[in-house]
C-alpha cells in the first residue's frame, strides 16, 4: 500500500488467492473491498510479524502506511475531506497483475486477528472513469468487481493479450456491456482483456 503515491490518488495491491499473505475480501455483492493493513517489517526484534500488532506509527513517530490510510478514512467519516481515491491492482496468478480500477476509501478500523490487532480498510468500487481534477464524490455510483475466477477464465481465453490489438502490457478486464448498462460481471462471456489504450478508447465511445 502506498498512500498518496500519485499525488491525487493512492495505490494498493490486493490478492484474494488462498496463499496470499493478507486476508483481503470482497463484500456487498462485489462492490466493496475489505483490505487488510500491512504487517510490521521483519527485523531483529520482530522475527514473526504475524504475531505482532500491525503498527500505525514508525518508531520515529511518523505514520506508517496503515496510519496514513487510517487517518484519511477517519477524516472522511468526520466530513473533513472527500474520500481518498485508490487505484487497486490485483494479483490473480503468479506474475499476473490486473488493474482493478478506482476505489474510494470510506472506512477503517482495527480488529483482533488471533494473536494481534490488524487494520481493515473499506473501499468502495466506483463506476466509470473518475475526473481526478475534482474531489471524489462520496455518493459515486458503485461498480461490481469481476470475480477472480472469471478473470482467470478470460485471461486463458484471450491468451493474456488485448482482445483488440494483442498488446500484453497494462491489461484491464473490461465489461463488454458495462455494468451500469445492465452487463454482468459474473460470466466470462461479458468480459474481455483490453490494453490501457483500448480501454480508454472504449470508454470515450460509450460515454
Ligand atoms: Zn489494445
Amino acid at each position: 500500500m502506498n498512500f498518496g503515491l500519485g499525488r491525487d490518488h493512492s495505490v494498493i495491491l490486493m490478492s484474494l488467492r488462498p496463499s496470499a499473505p493478507y486476508r483481503d475480501r470482497i463484500e456487498d455483492g462485489g462492490t466493496t473491498l475489505i483490505y487488510e493493513g500491512h504487517d510490521h517489517p521483519k527485523t531483529g526484534a520482530v522475527r514473526n510479524p504475524k504475531l505482532v500488532d500491525q503498527p500505525d506509527r514508525h518508531p520515529s513517530g511518523g505514520l506508517t502506511q496503515n496510519g496514513k490510510f487510517h487517518q484519511a478514512a477517519q477524516e472522511f467519516k468526520l466530513g473533513r475531506r472527500s474520500p481518498e481515491r485508490v487505484r487497486v491492482y490485483e494479483k490473480i496468478r503468479t506474475g499476473i497483475w490486473a488493474y482493478n480500477s478506482v476505489f474510494h476509501l470510506i472506512d477503517s478500523w482495527t480488529e483482533q486477528d488471533e494473536h494481534r490487532r490488524v487494520f481493515k480498510f473499506r473501499l468502495a468500487a466506483v463506476e466509470g472513469e473518475e475526473d481526478f481534477a475534482r474531489p471524489a464524490q462520496p455518493d459515486a455510483q458503485r461498480r461490481r468487481l469481476i470475480p477472480t475466477s472469471v478473470k482467470l477464465e478470460v485471461w486463458k481465453r484471450d491468451g493474456g493479450k488485448c482482445a483488440v490489438c494483442g498488446a500484453n502490457d497494462e491489461l484491464h478486464f473490461d465489461h463488454i456491456l458495462p455494468f451500469s448498462k445492465g452487463g454482468t460481471s459474473l460470466t466470462a462471456a461479458n468480459v474481455q482483456l483490453l490494453c490501457a489504450r483500448h480501454n480508454l478508447t472504449k470508454h470515450d465511445r460509450i460515454e
